[in-house]
Formats: C-alpha cells, sequence, structure tokens
C-alpha cells in the first residue's frame, strides 16, 4: 500500500479507538497508532506535481510529523489523562491546571520547535497553513469576532453571575428544556431535508453524562457514529444538530483516499451549517432567541480563548498572565493556572476558529438556501450533498463557498490563504 491508502487505514484506526475510548469508556492506548502514522509521514516524500491531491498529501504529512511525533503523542496523552496526575477527584480546576501546567509548556515549545524544522516560523503557523487558512486574516477576523459579541456577553455574564466552571451549566439553563429523546428529534431534520439514505450509516450512543457531543468516522462513508450526553434542554438538542452535521458529512462523502479525511475547518463548519439550518426549519421564534444569545456568549468566549492560545503559543511561559489579560473583559478570573487544563491547548490546539468561521459560513448557507429553495428543504439536502458533503476534502471550504454565488460571505475574504 502507498502513503495514501496507509495512512488512510491508520487515520480511521484511530477514530475507531476514540469512539471505543470516548463512548465504551475503555482506556484505549493511542501511542501504537500515532507512532505509525509518524513512520509513515517521516517518509514521506511528495510528487512534487500541484494538483489538489498532492498537496493535500503534503500538508497531512507535514502535519504529521509534528502532530504525531513521539514525545508529542505521549505528552498529549498524559494531558488527556487525569490519572497520570494522581489528582483528588474533588479538586479544582486551578489545582488541576497547576499539575498539568510544565507538561503543556513543554508541549507547546516542542511543536513549536518542530514546526520550526519544517520552515515555518511557529506551530501557529504550520497548523494554519494545513488548514488553507492565513495566520494573520484569521486573527484579524477573530478579533473582529470578539470586538462585536463582547459587550452583549459581559452583560449576560454579569446578569447571570457566570463564571468559567459554571458557563455549560448557565448557558444549558438559560437555554431552556427541550426533548428527552435527542436521536428521534434529529431524525426529524433528517426527514426534511431528505437524507434518510446517508443517515442509515449513522448510528447514535446515548450516554448519561453532561452536555456533549462527538462524533466518529470508523470507515467512511459507512460506519458513522454519534455519542451524545444527556438530553432535555435545547442546548443537547442543539448539540446533537452539530454532531449530525459532521456524520452527514462524512457519510455522504463520496471522494476516495485522502479525500474520506477532513480539515478541521470544514469539518467544524459543516456542523455548525447543520445547526443553522435546522434552528431555521425547527426551532420556534422563542427557542431562536435563546439560542442567539448562547450564541454571542459563544463566539465572544471562543474568540478570547483563541486570541489567548496564539499569545500563548508564542509566550509559553506566561500563560497564567496571559490568561488573565485576554479573559478578564469577558469573565472574572479566580485562579488564572485553570489555562493549563483546556483540552483545546493540549488534545485540539488551533482548532477553535472552526466554530467562528463556521458560523459566518452558517449563515451565509441558511441565507442562500431559503432565497433558492424556499418551501423545499428536500432540495436543501440534494444542495449540501452535491457542493458541500460529497466533494471531501477535494473542496477547500473557500470552493465550497463559491458554491453560494452573491450569498459567499465577504468577512471571510482575508481567512483563507491564496
Ligand atoms: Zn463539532
Amino acid at each position: 500500500m502507498g502513503f495514501e491508502a496507509e495512512y488512510l487505514t491508520r487515520f480511521q484506526e484511530r477514530q475507531t479507538l476514540l469512539f471505543v475510548d470516548y463512548a465504551q469508556g475503555e482506556s484505549v492506548d493511542l501511542l501504537p497508532v500515532e507512532a505509525s502514522m509518524y513512520g509513515l509521514c517521516s517518509v514521506y516524500r511528495g510528487e512534487g506535481s500541484r494538483s489538489r491531491r498532492d498537496r493535500v498529501l503534503a500538508s497531512v504529512a507535514t502535519r504529521g510529523r509534528v502532530d504525531w511525533h513521539p514525545i508529542v503523542s505521549d505528552l498529549r496523552m498524559r494531558l488527556g489523562d487525569r490519572s497520570a496526575y494522581a489528582i483528588p477527584d474533588a479538586a479544582s480546576w486551578g489545582t488541576v491546571g497547576a499539575a498539568m501546567e510544565n507538561d503543556l509548556v513543554e508541549l507547546i515549545e516542542i511543536r513549536n520547535r518542530l514546526a520550526i524544522e519544517e520552515g515555518f516560523a511557529s506551530y501557529a503557523h504550520l497548523a494554519m497553513w494545513a488548514e488553507g487558512l492565513d495566520l494573520d486574516g484569521v486573527k484579524r477576523f477573530v478579533v473582529a469576532a470578539r470586538d462585536s459579541t463582547l459587550p452583549g456577553a459581559h452583560r449576560t455574564v454579569d446578569r447571570e453571575h457566570m463564571t468559567l466552571e459554571t458557563w455549560f451549566d448557565d448557558l444549558e439553563r438559560f437555554g431552556g428544556p427541550g426533548p428527552d429523546d435527542v436521536p428521534t428529534a434529529a431524525s426529524e431534520l433528517v426527514r426534511l431535508l431528505g437524507l434518510g439514505e446517508a443517515a442509515d450509516r449513522i448510528s447514535w450512543v446515548v450516554r448519561d453524562q453532561p452536555i456533549y457531543g462527538v462524533a466518529f468516522a470508523l470507515e467512511i462513508p459507512d460506519d458513522v457514529r454519534i455519542l451524545v450526553g444527556r438530553s432535555g434542554s435545547l442546548s443537547a438538542l442543539v448539540v446533537a444538530y452539530h454532531e449530525l452535521g459532521h456524520a452527514l458529512g462524512h457519510a455522504s462523502n463520496r471522494a476516495t483516499g485522502v479525500f474520506r479525511t477532513w480539515e478541521t475547518t470544514t469539518d467544524e463548519s459543516m456542523a455548525v451549517v447543520m445547526e443553522a439550518i435546522a434552528g431555521r426549519l425547527l426551532l420556534t421564534d422563542d427557542e431562536r432567541e435563546h439560542i442567539a444569545v448562547i450564541e454571542q456568549c459563544e463566539t465572544a468566549r471562543i474568540a478570547t480563548s483563541l486570541l489567548f492560545e496564539f499569545a500563548v503559543n508564542e509566550r509559553p511561559g506566561e500563560g497564567r498572565t496571559l490568561f488573565t489579560e485576554w479573559h478578564e473583559p469577558l469573565v472574572p478570573i479566580d485562579d488564572p493556572a485553570v489555562w493549563a487544563r483546556d483540552t483545546f491547548r493540549s488534545i485540539d490546539p488551533f482548532y477553535l476558529q472552526g466554530y467562528l468561521i463556521g458560523s459566518v459560513v452558517a449563515h451565509a448557507t441558511v441565507e442562500f438556501l431559503s432565497d433558492r429553495f424556499p418551501d423545499d428543504p428536500n432540495e436543501w439536502g440534494v444542495w449540501l450533498v452535491e457542493n458541500y458533503y460529497a466533494p471531501g476534502r477535494a473542496a477547500t471550504l473557500s470552493d465550497r463557498l463559491d458554491a453560494l454565488g452573491d450569498h459567499r460571505p465577504r468577512e471571510l475574504d482575508g481567512v483563507f490563504r491564496l
């Protein structure tokens, strides 16, 4: 098998392990599969052609030589496993962060060093490059997203006495009640969009735990699974729509080889698109108002978190000071050591832009679909498969937005790497 086929096999193997870990609660060892991905990436030499497939393979291999490096894998695995730190169950977030801080600083430093060896100015530069994004353009876009939502979000935080620790519970309470059986509620959306054929390849696992969701692609397009937590709130329903967006993208992917994998920004955008479609087609005016307030708080929080991440990537030794500086305009910070317990710094670095870019993509897509097919959600489904899902990674996010014609969102113009 060549690099491409071998990499796809390992990629899906890793997804299967993650599913076993998250959904079945068995502890799994990711190190062997990541080591084998590292081995593949380190011997890969590009063909030098400029086809989209060769460029994707080069980007996968370049990022792989950093993300799957044995030291990076090892630190990431440790940081994902609280039991490695002997922290009491009842420990505060600050205590957890303080225990993990040295490992996280080391992880950030080594990722930067490996990225520099690959010819990039930093790991942030490499990560954005591999996503097809321009670092400076993304920063400008994120600052604008933060600035336009911070005042409103801050008022909500004040009024509801929110803290980072209570953030998600507060927003869930605020959103109000939802159906008890979210997979069944989400299947109503599938029916409206006429996507039953793809949905047959998706299975749901419900675990009784805090609101939460993840989609796993064990075999693309034939075996996609969604894990969701407890039901009964509007927030939990929105999470289910979100995960359905990820899953439909994988289950409707008609591409081959590495085009079955994804750039995380594109993947997140597809999930946020489905949230917005569900909002338009299924939610009441009252529910949509609640969601808008939640979205404003979340945009402000995620943009703040990502701007902090860019800063701490440059000065990892100053995590606590930078965390307070960036977060205090939004929410009070008691113990800045909490910065080191956030898995978006360790397990999913430079991932958060996907939610922010996705939100713009989602609103533009819903406007486009409502204009183009006003009374026919079935046509929305057909359009999504043809233009967004079927091409897989052969189509960049920017390519997909071309299909929106005049509805292509101008505010994203600067974020894509040309
Ligand atoms: Zn997602």
